[in-house]
């Protein structure tokens, strides 16, 4: 009798070990990285073969074996499991859930890896037999006979294009049982934009690629620099050294708009594929398979894009890589940027991060020489960049100073566009009783309800919590409530109401939820006539409307004021995000900052000195701090229905820890409360782990994780690991 064989397998459980299976002797071998189905509990999991074993740690006659093996070869790859396991250790979670969040969700949930086209992707076009059908054969049957003139004038038109022209299912339906159309190959784009001549700092920082190794580089270039081109003409250089090789590009999750990726295909046709949230799971999932078969050439998606299996692998971009989408926040904690370089270096390939406002880690990585900075100075319309008045907010009208109002009011006579930002959505962040100044509250958290008008109601924007409107103060009973401060509803209103022969378009999550809303208002705006744009972060990042010469920053004094630690470096970042919005065309941008705190030394330098001198600055004052990049740090947070338990749970884990933080020279500070204390009828606290180096913190970590595991955790109560936390709340 031959051995029993044992595979280790990684199950999507929150434990951080792995499971022994026995391998049937009939299966021949399981390839590392396939998927097998096996029994756990009483549930049959889906999980992936790490390893072949020989013996294990569980007697083998209390071993189960598995229960199918679903694939014949790895559904992950070893350079992609190579990365998950390194991802799994450092960011101390279980490899199991590492690899269920790298995988699309179809393949978690047991499907065949052969792309199977959604409805809506299917290809249309004529058979022969239709294509001879004389013009008036179909009389009879108007809405056919238009689908066929439609398909006789552009073949290959997938469902999704012919539902949106008005087409009904049921017509195409018909033709097809008449033997008149059928499906087929989607038709090759042909690439149809040719590129732009570079100025000498774009030509510069191409040149400086080189695509044979691995090297980080930082395309550190203002707002409207045209650091879009230079990805653009990388790919193509790269794909002139070798015709097979593939870039990965990742974007902000708002970034990823149709007009991006219009961009990308424009230029390079049928090869590009899509990855974000928008598509449904077989979408998702013919775009993966086409990335790994190697069919696909460009793969542009968000955050978990990352994971995408590459046949040719040649070049990582990512844009705007200090936005903080690029960071889970929940489960698998990974930064999606600093695992690219991991990736990057693992291939033997470039990566390229692009930002106007880098991310002080990325600055402090090019000022150490880990990464080599690529400097796009000018706009490449020659624009100067836009003239910045910071003004006093105290008086204002609706939350408009009077100097903001004349400006608009000459902006929009001059036939331009203007932008007014703000980052809260709603019509009021508050709601206060004017007798007895009682705020109203939401019951889960420690913050107050937004007023909505549109429609009618309070919200949490913490908890999601919804209310009626209250009439009447529920300490005093009083009966006059009224809304505080400004929000998106409320400057809009106030703007229509002010400058009626305009339009003025709101766009916030509220007011874009609608699919295709925010395409629709980006389509009106870019037709150029004179309008008022309000709105939230939505509006700040990368969008480019030539004819916005003026960018109006409500209220910067939020992040002035920050309690966390990189409050002042997004705020920094926000500021000349949303003035690079301003003059993007032939006219020089102008950018206003309303504020109460115009002499913060902060705020003067970002305006007096750009966004580098700004950095700067707080890198000096990280340093000092011994805050990151300086020194890396990590969070274990914790949160419970009571309000105790969290703060003694951790207080005890610092006790039992402490001999071995020692050891380490690792340090521990807190357990204190998180910035936001109740939140969802939880209250959350943390203690703050800071390490001299990152092998110090991340020995210290695994200990940690191991510790906590081991012992019994409170009822209720839930922990977790944050290795280089974007918040400290
Ligand atoms: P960024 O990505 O840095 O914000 P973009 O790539 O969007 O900048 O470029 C801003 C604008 O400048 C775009 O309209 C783009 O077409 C234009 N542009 C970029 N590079 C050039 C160039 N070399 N010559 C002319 N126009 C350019
Ligand atoms: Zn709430």
């Amino acid at each position: 009798m031959t051995a029993q064989r044992i595979i280790q397998v990684a199950l999507p459980v929150p434990l951080r070990r792995v499971f022994d299976y026995l391998l049937p002797n009939e299966q021949h071998k399981t390839a590392i990285g396939a998927r097998v189905e096996v029994p756990f509990g009483h549930r049959t999991l889906i999980g992936i073969v790490l390893k072949h074993a020989s013996q294990s740690d569980t007697p083998t006659d209390r071993l189960k074996p598995i229960t199918t093996v679903l694939d014949p070869t790895p559904a992950v790859n070893d350079e992609l499991l190579q990365l998950l396991l390194w991802a799994a250790d450092y960011y101390q979670c279980p490899i199991g859930e590492a690899l269920q969040a790298a995988l699309p969700v179809l393949l978690r949930q047991g499907a065949a890896m052969t792309p199977q086209l959604s409805t809506a992707e299917q290809c249309w076009q004529l058979t022969t037999e239709g294509l001879g059908l004389p013009d008036n054969a179909l009389a009879k049957a108007p809405k056919q006979a238009q689908l066929l003139h439609q398909l006789r004038e552009r073949p290959g038109t997938t469902w999704q294009a012919l539902k949106e022209a008005g087409f009904a299912r049921d017509a195409l339906l018909r033709l097809q049982e008449k033997g008149l159309a059928h499906t087929c190959a989607a038709p090759p784009i042909t690439n149809s934009e040719s590129p732009l001549n570079l100025n000498a700092e774009q030509q510069a920082a191409l040149d400086a690629i080189s695509f044979e190794r691995y090297q980080t580089y930082l395309l550190d270039g203002a707002t409207g620099s045209g650091k879009t081109e230079v990805y653009l003409q990388a790919i193509a250089r790269l794909r002139e050294g070798a015709e097979q090789a593939q870039t990965l590009v990742l974007v902000p999750e708002i970034g990823l708009t149709p007009q991006t990726i219009k961009r990308f295909a424009r230029r390079f046709g049928a090869s590009v594929a899509v990855l974000h949230s928008g598509l449904n799971d077989r979408e998702r999932l013919n775009s993966w398979l086409r990335a790994a078969s190697g069919e696909a050439s460009i793969i542009i998606g968000t955050r978990s894009a990352l994971f995408t299996p590459l046949k040719n692998p040649g070049l990582i971009i990512i844009d705007e890589e200090h936005d903080t989408s690029f960071k889970q926040q929940d489960g698998f904690r990974y930064s999606a940027r600093d695992l690219a370089c991991v990736r990057a270096k693992n291939l033997n390939i470039p990566l390229i991060l692009g930002s106007a406002t880098p991310a002080l880690e990325s600055l402090h990585n090019v000022n150490t020489g880990r990464f080599q900075a690529l400097p796009l100075r000018h706009r490449a319309n020659r624009q100067a960049a836009p003239l910045i008045n910071v003004i006093d907010s105290s008086d204002h009208h609706q939350g408009l100073a009077a100097e903001s109002l004349l400006a608009i009011e000459q902006h929009l006579a001059q036939g331009n566009q203007v932008l007014v930002f703000l980052n809260r959505r709603g019509f009021a962040p508050a709601l206060k009783c004017r007798d007895c100044g009682a705020v109203v509250n939401c019951p889960n958290c420690d913050a107050r309800l937004t007023l909505h008008h549109n429609p009618r109601h309070l919200h949490c924007h913490h908890c999601d919590f919804q209310r009626p409107i209250l009439r009447t103060c529920e300490s005093c009973h009083g009966h006059h409530l009224e809304p505080i401060g400004q929000g998106t509803e409320r400057s809009e209103q106030a703007l229509n109401q002010r400058f009626t022969s305009v339009p003025v378009w709101r766009i916030d999550r509220d007011s874009t939820r609608q699919k295709g809303a925010l395409e629709d208002l980006f389509t009106r705006i870019n037709s150029g006539e004179p309008c008022i744009l309000v709105g939230t972060q939505m509006l700040a990042k990368g969008h480019h409307f030539p004819k916005v010469s003026l960018a109006i920053i409500l209220d910067v004094d939020g992040g002035l004021l920050s309690a966390d630690f990189r409050g002042p470096e997004r705020l920094g970042q926000l500021i000349t995000q949303v003035a690079g919005r301003s003059g993007r065309g032939d006219r020089r941008g102008e950018v206003i900052l309303q504020t109460q705190n115009r002499h913060h030394p902060l705020l003067q330098r970002l305006i007096q000195q750009g966004y580098s001198a700004f950095a700067a600055t707080l890198l000096e004052e990280r340093q000092m701090s011994q805050m990151p990049p300086f020194l890396p740090i990590a969070l274990v947070r914790a949160d419970a229905p009571e309000a105790d338990s969290p703060h003694q749970f951790l207080n005890q884990l610092r006790q039992s820890l402490a001999p071995l933080a020692e050891q380490n020279a690792v340090q521990m500070l807190g357990p204190m409360p998180a910035l936001m204390e109740k939140k969802g009828q939880r209250y959350r606290h943390l203690l703050q782990v800071r390490g001299p180096s990152r092998h110090a913190l991340q020995a210290f970590l695994r200990a940690l994780a191991e510790h906590l595991d081991s012992i019994k955790t409170p009822r209720h109560l839930r922990w977790s690991i944050d290795v280089d936390p974007q918040d400290m709340s």
